[in-house]
């Protein structure tokens, strides 16, 4: 019938086309059962023996996702962070993992942290500097570069398919953590990520009542089958209640993505060149050193986050964050409300960031009314 295949936004919108065969329902139904009873024969009726290891919602999510990765397989987890210290336990001892100095805080956190136990070695690359990703892999024994593209909370943007050539040539394995322009946007695996990770606890949920991870590969394997176990043994694996959830949040996806794009950059016009802002970060801005491999690599879907250096003080920069009406000043992002937060105080001391640097996601609002409310935080705070 069909004689061209389906874009990936038709086949989100219908989570893949879900048709129960008996009931005709159209939504994939949640399955909460702990474990599974077996057949006569005491054989497993189906996949399933006990939910830790997996369960048909989850796979279900899994498989939108996979769909929207181009992957061989993905898995999800409880968290972003559940995903990223999968990865990282499934290493060898003591293997060596190049990261940029500017990434999302938590994962940092824990690698230093694994860093300083032995369990690992970390050297460090400047973000999206990729000369100085390839001075830091050591050939034949780096086991995995990590790329957080845009990163958190600069958006810098790295070269995937540059920073890809480099990695293999070493003989290393490619993270990227693109969460903040998630697969609708940025075809990480195609670019030549081995691993593509995502906080699916943002865009790809959009409605902040999700806290979960996903790992999609291009091939999988031994190294695969270890993730696994891990996820298992660890008990990691996302509940089918929210499972459920980011079904239903993914059905929006491109819908939502797109809106915050647009509203994004017309935040980001109306803000560059304004007397009370320093600089606007945002790869969507054609002044952004990043801007032409953001456009090649998004397809001009910039996502929903950027940043605000404030002029003035760090005070001035905090009191901007306290006084809006609209944004909600907290942290996360990728949902459908728009959230601001100070960076400095929201990531702690030991990171690397601005002191009067504002972190904006934006959602789907209102434009003109997130322009607003940012106006008169900014001359409220400006005294
Ligand atoms: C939020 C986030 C994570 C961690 O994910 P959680 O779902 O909060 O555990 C990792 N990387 C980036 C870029 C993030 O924004």
């Amino acid at each position: 019938m069909r004689n061209r295949p389906l874009s990936p936004a038709t086949r989100v919108a219908q989570a893949l086309r879900y048709l129960d065969p008996d009931t005709g329902a159209i939504t994939p139904p949640i399955q909460p059962s702990a474990t599974y009873a077996r057949a006569p024969d005491y054989t497993l009726r189906d996949a399933y023996m006990y939910r830790r290891d997996s369960n048909e919602t989850t796979d279900h999510a899994e498989a939108i996702i996979a769909d929207l990765e181009g992957a061989a397989d993905t898995m999800l987890f409880a968290s972003g962070m559940s995903a990223a210290n999968a990865v990282l336990d499934a290493l060898p001892a003591r293997a060596h993992v190049v990261a940029p100095d500017v990434m999302y805080h938590g994962i940092l956190h824990r690698m230093q942290k694994l860093d300083a136990l032995g369990r690992l070695g970390l050297s460090f690359y400047k973000t999206a500097d990729l000369a100085a990703m390839q001075a830091a892999i050591r050939p034949g024994e780096t086991a995995l570069v990590w790329v957080e593209t845009p990163n958190n909370p600069d958006w810098d943007v790295t070269d995937i398919k540059a920073a890809a050539a480099i990695v293999h040539d070493a003989g290393a394995r490619l993270l990227t953590d693109c969460t903040g322009t998630p697969p609708c946007c940025t075809q990480a695996l195609a670019l030549g990520a081995d691993i593509s990770f995502h906080s699916a606890t943002k865009y790809l949920n959009g409605h902040s009542d999700v806290t979960a991870g996903a790992l999609s590969v291009r091939d999988t394997g031994d190294w695969w089958e270890s993730v696994s176990d891990i996820r298992k043994l660890a008990g990691t694996v996302l509940h089918s209640f929210d499972a459920f959830l980011l079904i239903r949040g993914m059905r929006t996806l491109m819908l939502r993505v797109e809106r915050a794009t647009q509203n994004a950059l017309a935040l980001a016009s109306h803000f560059e060149g304004h007397p009370l802002i320093e600089r606007v970060l945002y790869p969507g801005l054609s002044s952004h050193p990043g801007h032409e491999i953001a456009k090649r690599q998004t397809g001009g879907l910039y996502g929903g986050m950027l940043s605000l250096i404030t002029a003035g003080n760090e005070r001035t920069a905090i009191d901007t964050a306290r006084f809006c009406e609209l944004f909600y000043p907290a942290t996360s992002l990728g949902g459908v409300e728009s959230l601001i937060e100070h960076r400095k105080t929201v990531s702690g001391e030991g990171f690397r960031v601005h002191p009067n640097l504002l972190r904006l996601s934006i959602g789907i609002e209102d434009a003109d009314d997130l322009i607003a409310d940012l106006e008169q935080a900014l001359s409220r705070a400006a005294g």
